[in-house]
């Protein structure tokens, strides 16, 4: 047997660091087997998946050094290897269950689910969604004849206990009770993600399923799904979460998850990946520094170890040192770094905005400096202004933070129109809500377009220094914090 993986992220946001650790393990374990590592793109989700998103971690992936032998760019013989190229197939593959019993049409409302939830919960009753919402047969085919809006579900048992084999956790028990009929295929005729995923799965020849932790509870279905089509069903190996130093989730409104905000603060490639490596793995000798061949070599995966790993920014700044100092000649460091510097072309929208200002190239860098900035230094005392309080302030910075962090289209456009919101239901001037926001993100009230500066500083550096200026000012305490969320959620934003 060829040992395939995959990795099969869904190209809805900024490319995250759990895709790439997730990938770099799915792709050494292939490799040591001698085997194949397969890059598809899940993106059946249509509302929210974008080609940008696509290509923003097809790049990433590669920048950290991770190649695939078959995915959407590279081509292979299991194409094509985006789902949303491949729905055709999905439905016939409900079809066939519902013919065979294991799956049926439902045509309840979200509403009407609500409901009978309630009535289920105030009985006492599981309020899972059960087989039990089928209807009989001549009724499915009038209301299907009738062209009523419908989605397919998979049966599952109403009880007994599912027994999943993980390679890395052994047996795992989940009951029945608790697994909901889900819906393989949407009202749209789009499959969800379990349907399209196992089907995807077999017919790509994975044989290995190295997944993070948070999909556990998806495995039972996705068993179930395997034995209603007669299919084997790959190995499973559910890896450890990243996590923030707090041992929370790892998230983006603790930390920055994106690979590009670790390309633009100037860190290593090797250096990253070999930090991703030493999530919950280790080497043999125990070592710190290693490569991805190194890892392919003396890869086992059982020396992964539950405890969820810490993914600690100043461990890998640490470990990033050593790579700059230990591998790079003089000469190699001189042309990486030019290429960090100069290879970055969102800088190309920020030149006009230079050139309207520098009378010579000297002027430049200072002007610039902030653009390949880390965090800034700044004081509390830069935050002073003579219209807006340090309580406003902090609030500007905060309501900010929170507005962009739940902006899925990073733009000058959409960044313009989330703070120009804000200003307006803080009844605020554009210029005072703004002052706050430039220190932050500039270092400098006297900068040039803040705007254009965190299109091209991307969401995650953006959030990353306004958090660092709400600490300058000391933050919130936990009571305030309650407060300025309430305060927060009343802004009539449009
Ligand atoms: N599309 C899923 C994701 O976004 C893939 C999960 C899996 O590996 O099964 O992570």
């Amino acid at each position: 047997m060829t040992v395939r993986t995959r990795i099969a992220p869904s190209p809805t946001g900024d490319p995250h660091v759990g895709t790439a650790y997730v990938a770099l393990f799915n792709l050494c374990f292939a490799r040591q087997h001698g085997g194949q590592f397969i890059l598809r793109i899940e993106d059946t989700d249509q509302a929210r998946s974008t080609p940008e998103s696509e290509q923003d971690i097809l790049n990433a992936l590669r920048w950290l050094g991770l190649e695939w032998d078959e995915g959407p760019d590279v081509g292979g013989p299991h194409g094509p290897y985006r789902q949303s190229e491949r729905k055709a197939d999905y439905r016939q593959y409900a079809l066939d269950l519902v013919d065979k019993g294991h799956a049926f049409y439902c045509f309840r409302t979200p509403e009407e689910l609500d409901a009978i939830r309630e009535e289920r919960r105030a009985a006492g009753l599981n309020t899972g969604i059960k087989g039990d919402l089928e209807l009989p047969a001549d009724e499915v085919q009038q209301r299907l004849a009738a062209g009523e809006p419908h989605v397919i579900r998979m049966k599952v048992p109403n009880d007994g206990v599912c027994v999943i084999d993980d390679m890395l956790r052994g047996r795992i028990e989940i009951d029945w009770a608790q697994v909901d009929c889900q819906i393989l295929l949407k009202s749209d005729g789009m499959p969800t993600y379990h349907l399209a995923n196992v089907v995807d799965d077999h017919l790509m020849g994975i044989t290995h399923v190295l997944r993070g932790e948070e999909w556990i509870n998806s495995a039972p279905k996705h068993q179930l799904l395997y034995e209603y089509f007669g299919w084997d069903m790959p190995v499973l190996c559910h890896l450890p979460l990243l996590r923030n130093p707090d041992r929370s989730k790892l998230s983006k409104r603790k930390n920055p998850t994106s690979i590009n905000f670790y390309e633009r603060m100037g860190f290593l490639p090797e250096a990253v990946i070999n930090y991703l490596g030493r999530m919950g793995w280790s080497m043999p000798d125990e070592r710190e520094k290693f490569s991805v061949s190194d890892m392919i070599e003396h890869f086992d995966i059982q020396r992964v170890s539950l405890g969820g790993p810490i993914f600690d920014i100043e461990k890998l700044r640490w470990l990033n040192g050593l790579w700059l100092r230990e591998d790079l000649s003089d000469d190699e460091f001189v042309s990486r770094l030019r290429d960090w510097w100069f290879n970055e072309q969102d800088l190309a929208a920020l030149i006009p905005h230079i050139k309207g200002r520098a009378e010579v190239f000297s002027d430049v860098a200072p002007m610039a400096a902030f653009m390949f900035a880390g965090m800034l230094p700044l004081t509390p005392e830069q935050f002073a202004h003579n219209k807006l309080d340090e309580a406003q302030v902090k609030r500007v910075l905060q309501f900010a933070l929170w507005r962009l962090e739940a902006q899925r289209h990073w733009s000058k456009e959409t960044i313009f129109a989330d703070v120009k919101a804000l200003a307006k239901a803080m009844g605020l001037k554009m210029g005072e809500f703004m002052f706050p926001v430039f220190v932050a993100i500039a270092g400098t009230p006297n900068s040039w377009s803040v705007m254009d500066s965190m299109a091209a500083l991307g969401p995650d550096m953006t959030r990353s220094r306004l958090r660092h200026a709400l600490e300058v000012l000391g933050g919130f305490s936990k009571k305030e914090t309650r407060r300025v969320e309430k305060e927060f959620a009343a802004l009539a934003l449009d």
